[in-house]
């Protein structure tokens, strides 16, 4: 039975989140998931689970994200085709941090995968920079804060469950300046790529959480 906050947006709804590292889009897709009951896919989110096991691919994909660069798409695709055909995403799901190139967009397609929207999450370099540096997420629950505008109410310490509160090792500056050159290189192009074939949907995300999901539902429902 669904829920009376959640409301549908038609038969299917497969979503692209497109923004920087920090840009919010992780947050705010947690929150759509709840109103439109579809699931968030993370492929970075996917990543870190596997980084978890102590395997040989654990050990080569640390390699790519602890320096900022993009995991091959040899080992990333497989992953989200499992991911993709289980049962939850029947009804759509959001993309959050897939594509990230130009090819990765291109196997969508060539998957069958059929993209309804693609929402831009805009935010200015030095903002996003700001955030990534003063980003602490739990270790238990994965719930994400912000030291200077979302603390935790005891410092270190995950309100929610208790948890331990860290800075991933792709938080580092160097390796933030990394990732931003990436998305800059590899993922801005994307922008003009759903422009183009008229999917994209551009949401002010410098603005407070609240503000940016609200801007988002009314921009999705349009
Ligand atoms: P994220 O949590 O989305 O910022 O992803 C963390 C890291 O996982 C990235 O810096 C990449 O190393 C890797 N990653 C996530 N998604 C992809 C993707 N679509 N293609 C290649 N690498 C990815």
């Amino acid at each position: 039975m669904r829920r009376k906050s959640q409301v549908t947006l038609g038969d299917k709804m497969n979503l692209i989140f497109l923004g920087a590292p920090g840009s919010g889009k992780g947050t705010v897709a947690k929150k759509v998931t709840e109103k439109f009951s579809i699931p968030q896919i993370s492929t970075g989110d996917l990543l870190r689970e596997e980084l978890k096991k102590d395997s040989r691919l654990s050990w080569e994909l640390k390699s790519y994200m602890d320096s900022g660069k993009l995991v091959p798409d040899s080992i990333i695709v497989p992953m989200l085709k499992v991911r993709l055909s289980k049962k939850d995403c029947e009804k759509g799901f959001i993309l959050d941090g897939f594509p990230r190139t130009i090819a990765q967009a291109e196997l969508l397609g060539k998957e069958g995968v059929k993209i309804e929207k693609a929402v831009l999450f805009d935010v200015p370099m030095k903002e996003v920079y700001d955030r990534i540096v003063n980003r602490r997420t739990c270790k238990s629950c994965g719930a994400v804060y912000n030291i200077l505008t979302i603390p935790p109410k005891k410092e270190g310490v995950c309100d929610k469950c208790g948890g331990e509160l860290y800075s991933r090792e792709d938080q580092r500056p160097e390796v933030i300046t990394k990732r931003l050159e990436v998305y800059a290189k590899e993922t801005e192009p994307l922008i003009e790529y759903y422009r183009e074939k008229k999917k994209l949907i551009k949401v002010d995300a410098n603005q407070i959480p609240e503000k940016v999901l609200q801007a988002t539902i009314e921009k999705l429902r349009e």
